[in-house]
């Protein structure tokens, strides 16, 4: 985070899905950077989320890295217990964990579908539910998503990603309604693509494509995503919720 939002999750726990590499890692350095304590949730990167907790604890932070598929009710439970017994209850969730299998209609799997709505859509599910109480109890909390531009304009050869960040985005709107009125927010946040793992393999002409059409001329960095992450979980945004904020150099315009 930058130097003058220093402090300003203080005293906050926060829980990061899919902090191992890429957005993830970027979000959970952000919000240490800003004075949370942070859980490094990771499904199979145990040695780059143990890293990450080396420099972010290195930097004066307090982290833990947390194993867990949050496709897997058993597992969340089990994640969100240790979080809050080794940092306290938890205050900041941000569902970030995410994996696509692209490929046209005819020929996607069934499973290839169930496994990037159950990554995204249904982790979020599992894992808000699994805040929540804790967060209504003590009327205070955020929970902010990782949706996708591709949620909101739909791409072909993403089906499966597509309706999954969608149904991101009717997640975020309802729990808004439902929990907004017991003191916890719920946002979401819709990049365009992002120079991570997950578009690494995108051809070079399909990145030049993406260029082309975005009005910022290139893609983001993983850094620029998360800085509106710990903007959203910050105090500056107590009054937003519901909200779906595109970080997208405006390729969703
Ligand atoms: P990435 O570099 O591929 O990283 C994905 C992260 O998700 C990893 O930390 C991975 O953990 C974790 N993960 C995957 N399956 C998991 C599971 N079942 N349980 C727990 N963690 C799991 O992806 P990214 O680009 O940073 O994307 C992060 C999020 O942003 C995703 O939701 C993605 O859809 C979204 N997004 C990305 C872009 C983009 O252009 N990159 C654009 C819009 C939205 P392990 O490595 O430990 O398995």
């Amino acid at each position: 985070m930058q130097g003058g939002d220093q402090g300003k999750l203080a005293g906050r726990v926060a829980l990061v899905t899919g902090a191992s590499r890429g957005i993830g890692r970027a979000v959970a350095t952000a919000l240490a950077g800003a004075g949370a304590a942070v859980a490094v949730n990771y499904h199979r990167g145990h040695e780059q989320a143990e890293a990450l907790v080396d420099e972010l604890t290195g930097s004066g932070a307090t982290a833990v890295a947390l194993a867990g598929d949050v496709a897997d009710a058993g597992q969340v439970r089990e994640m969100v217990e240790r979080a809050r017994s080794e940092l306290g209850e938890i205050d900041i969730l941000v569902n970030n964990a995410g994996i696509n299998r692209d490929g046209l209609l005819v020929r996607m799997g069934e499973e290839d579908f169930d496994a990037v709505v159950a990554t995204s859509l249904r982790g979020a599910f599992l894992c808000s539910r699994a805040v929540a109480r804790g967060m209504m109890k003590v009327r205070s909390g955020v929970i902010i998503n990782m949706s996708s531009v591709i949620g909101r304009r739909g791409n072909a050869g993403q089906a499966n990603y597509a309706a999954a960040k969608a149904g991101l985005i009717g997640l975020t709107r309802s729990l808004a309604r439902e929990l907004g009125p017991r003191g916890v927010r719920v946002n979401a946040v819709a990049p365009g693509y992002v120079e991570t793992d997950m578009t690494a393999g995108l051809p070079e002409e399909a990145k030049e494509r993406i260029r082309e059409n975005t009005p910022l001329g290139r893609l983001a960095q993983p850094e620029e995503v998360a800085s509106v992450v710990a903007f959203l979980a910050s105090p500056g945004a107590a009054y937003i919720t519901g909200a779906v904020i595109p970080v997208d150099g405006g390729l969703g315009i």
